[in-house]
């Protein structure tokens, strides 16, 4: 079964907002068994939007659109759909009643203009959204569905995980769908490739997906069976195929992130971790604070942005700096150990590199950058060649510097 996804905004359009609505449609929808074949957006405007509904019935089983059902005028989307569907509007008590208790909840007095809201296509059923006012929209004929969804992200998300993608699971029975993301790091997409592609075999039914990140890339695997048991079995020997091949490359699977994982390898080890930024300014420790429960193991933080406070605050000796630069492998080490010492902590990470646009050198191109770690038994450094594009850059040494300390904890070579 094919999808399309229609995104109604002229915010959207015109660039003012950015489109993350049909991102996540897209991989809701993958997850259960259908392939979004394509994605529009348009304009707040009936006539366009009728064009486009039209078009999307005649050539997908599954059509999804989002934004305009709000109860203001430039709110059009409710006319499109009738106007396609040959519909009248019916009023419907429970949406409204549902209506005014939400606004009594909030001791407002519910305005008269949102009494459109209780009004649906005839033939229509809704779909309850626990976010805010406008109701989703589905109306199933002839084989084909046609789903109208609110614009506002976090009500679309609700309706679409609670209410439309078990609706569309149950439309689909026969079919189940197994989805397992293996997360790598340290090693680019083509090597991963080089590593996979000659031994790999897939069956029927199976797709595999590379899907770079700045955090490394995940190895994506679709299963398509008849049942959940059948999709998880024919997705189960690639995983391992992939396992086996990648190894230590691999740091977690599906929902971990690779901050959670090395916070859980340091919580697992009773260790504590203090960090030394400079590049990255702070980058790595919102990082690791953004693990909920960081404060097992995350103790602290200097960013050390200028010569000085390299010295100052973590004691990185002023003829480390004259003699071999801030951007080093000694600098990076000695941040690493200074700052080791300054927290009391058993493992501390160091960034220092040149993000760019400017500063690059002959010797030292915009990208060169190092990682540094000190620990109870060791102080050293790695050499990383990124980019050229600054934010890039200081979220790969953020990611390098966390692979590090996982292969230290871990003792991988
Ligand atoms: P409401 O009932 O709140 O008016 P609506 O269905 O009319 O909902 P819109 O008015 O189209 O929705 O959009 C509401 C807000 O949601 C917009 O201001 C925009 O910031 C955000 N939004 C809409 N569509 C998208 C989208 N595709 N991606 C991200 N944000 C979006
Ligand atoms: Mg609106």
């Amino acid at each position: 079964m094919d999808a399309e996804i229609i995104i109604v905004g002229d915010e959207i359009v015109s660039g003012y907002t950015v489109d993350t609505n049909s991102a996540f449609i897209a991989r809701q929808l993958e997850t259960v068994g259908l392939t979004v074949k394509y994605k529009t957006a348009i304009g707040d405007v009936v006539e366009r939007m009728e064009e486009v509904f039209r078009t999307a019935l005649k050539r997908a089983d599954v059509v999804i659109t989002t934004g305009g059902l709000g109860p203001t005028d430039d709110d059009v989307t409710k006319k499109a759909i009738v106007k396609v569907f040959k519909r009248n509007l019916v009023f419907h008590e429970e949406i409204l009643e549902d209506l005014r208790e939400r606004y009594a909840r909030r001791g407002i007095k519910m305005p008269a203009i949102n009494q459109n809201q209780a009004l649906l296509p005839q033939g229509a059923t809704f779909f309850p959204n626990k976010n805010g006012s406008a109701v989703g929209i589905c109306i199933a004929e002839q084989g084909r569905v046609f789903i109208a969804l609110p614009g506002v992200p976090a009500e679309m998300q609700q309706i679409m995980t609670d209410e439309v993608g078990p609706y569309l699971k149950g439309l689909k029975a026969g079919q189940a769908v197994k989805v397992t993301s293996l997360h790598t790091t340290g090693i680019v997409e083509s090597k991963l490739a080089e590593m996979i592609t000659p031994q790999l075999k897939l069956p029927a039914g199976v797709r595999l997906a590379y899907l770079p990140a700045y955090s490394g890339v995940t190895l994506r695997v679709t299963g398509v069976g008849e049942t959940d048991d059948d999709a998880a079995d024919r997705v189960a020997p690639v995983l391992r195929y992939l396992e086996s091949v990648c190894g230590s490359y691999i740091y977690g699977r599906d929902d971990d992130t690779l901050e959670a994982v090395v916070g859980q390898l340091l919580k697992d080890n009773d260790k504590t971790l203090a960090v030394a930024e400079s590049c990255t300014g702070g980058g790595l420790g919102m990082r690791l604070t953004s693990v909920p429960g960081a404060s097992a193991y995350f103790v602290g933080g200097v960013i050390a942005y200028s010569d000085d406070a390299k010295i100052n605050r973590l004691a990185v000796e002023r003829e480390v700096i004259d003699k071999y630069g801030a951007v080093s492998e000694e600098c990076a080490q000695a941040m690493a150990a200074g700052c080791r010492k300054l927290f009391e902590s058993d493992f501390a990470l160091s960034i220092t590199g040149i993000a760019g646009p400017e500063g690059g050198s002959e010797d030292k191109p915009v990208g060169t950058t190092y990682i540094g770690l000190a620990s109870a038994h060791s102080n050293y450094a790695r050499k990383l060649s990124l980019g050229r594009t600054r934010e890039a850059n200081r979220a790969r040494a953020g990611y390098a510097a966390l692979e590090l300390l996982r292969r230290d904890i871990l003792d991988i070579k």
